[in-house]
């Protein structure tokens, strides 16, 4: 599937709920989140539909996150229907991990193949001021869990750096993947809802940091299904240190990426709300063939780049929370 520059569209992130278990000051601060109604939300059987025509157009490689996609009930049965496709390379998970522990045995046994486990501290009550909730040790024992399960996981870490909030947490962060076969990624801070007002730090500063403590860091080869990130290694590391910086480095130029958000907006570009009402479309009856010609036009219409360096606001920028788009 080719959109309209040329790029190969062959991942598809899932945004399974707008639901959070954390209030990360970057995504959903307060504590009266205004969530979607849950009439509004794509139903199991709606969103295999959709899932199924992608992989019939070329998605092989999936990844359902949220919000918080382990807050989903249904999530090992929908992961389990989406891992036996015919066509899907891999299935990944991309959560804050306070869940994990306990679901991963199911999600295992339904294939899913890698987890992304957000962790913006190492220290409690850094990561309680950041994520609004003290649940550092049930998400440091989903981090566990992901590791104990050896070669059958791929175990990636996210941590989003930000002045004087974690700025003391990126070494002891980046260290997990000295032992361990786990691959660190720092994610510069998109201005994407909430994160628009949090001051996040750039790659520069975040190597330098990282060169300070561990010596100078080679090139490496990422993990299978690694999408933008470049990766890097210090000396005697086991695992590796990623870095997304869509600000200081920007990879839109090799983006084969297309979200489709819990209430059934095919999403074509992080920032902009560029795409397709797939639930609308859906629920008026089109057939397949109409579906499949209405995502071929919204992929070919796949915005070139984003303008998030511009910092000017623009009609058609994306008005959703992160949370509700699946970051
Ligand atoms: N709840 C899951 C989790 O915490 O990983 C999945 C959803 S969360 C929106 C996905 C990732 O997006 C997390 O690693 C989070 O830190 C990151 N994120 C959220 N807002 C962001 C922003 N404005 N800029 C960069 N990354 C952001």
């Amino acid at each position: 599937m080719l959109d309209g520059q040329g790029r190969t569209i062959d991942y598809l992130r899932i945004s399974l709920t707008d639901r959070c278990n954390l209030r990360c000051l970057y995504c959903i601060p307060g504590e009266a989140p205004c969530w979607l109604p849950q009439e509004r939300l794509l139903t199991g059987g709606e969103l295999l539909r959709i899932v199924k025509l992608l992989v019939q157009m070329g998605i092989r490689d999936i990844r359902l996150t949220g919000g918080e996609p382990l807050c989903r009930e249904d999530i090992a049965t929908l992961a389990g229907h989406i891992t036996s496709l015919e066509g899907v390379r891999r299935v990944c998970l991309t959560t804050n991990g306070v869940l994990l522990a306990q679901k991963l045995p199911k999600l295992l046994e339904a294939g899913i193949s890698g987890v992304n486990l957000s962790l913006n501290a190492l220290e409690r009550d850094c990561y309680r001021e950041i994520a609004g909730r003290d649940l550092w040790e049930k998400a440091w024992e989903g981090f566990q869990a992901a590791v104990s399960c050896g070669d059958r996981l791929t175990v990636k870490v996210n941590v989003v750096p930000m002045r004087g909030r974690n700025e003391d947490q990126l070494i002891p962060l980046a260290g997990l993947a000295a032992r361990r076969p786990v691959h660190v990624r720092f994610i510069e801070m998109m201005p994407v809802g909430r994160g628009a007002f949090v001051e996040g730090l750039r790659e520069e500063e975040v190597m330098k940091k990282l060169t300070e403590a561990f010596g100078p860091m080679e090139s490496c080869a990422g993990p299978k299904g690694s999408g933008p990130a470049i990766y890097r290694r210090p000396k005697g590391f086991c695992g590796s240190i990623g870095w997304i910086s869509a600000l200081s480095h920007k990879f839109c130029d090799r983006c084969s990426r297309i979200r489709l958000t819990a209430d059934g907006w095919l999403k074509t570009c992080l920032q902009y709300e560029a795409g397709l009402n797939l639930a609308e479309r859906i629920r008026r009856g089109d057939s397949d063939d109409q579906l499949k010609s209405a995502i071929a036009e919204a992929i070919r219409k796949k915005p070139a780049c984003h303008a998030f360096e511009s910092g000017q606001e623009n009609n058609g920028w994306e008005t959703r929370p992160m949370s509700g788009i699946g970051g």
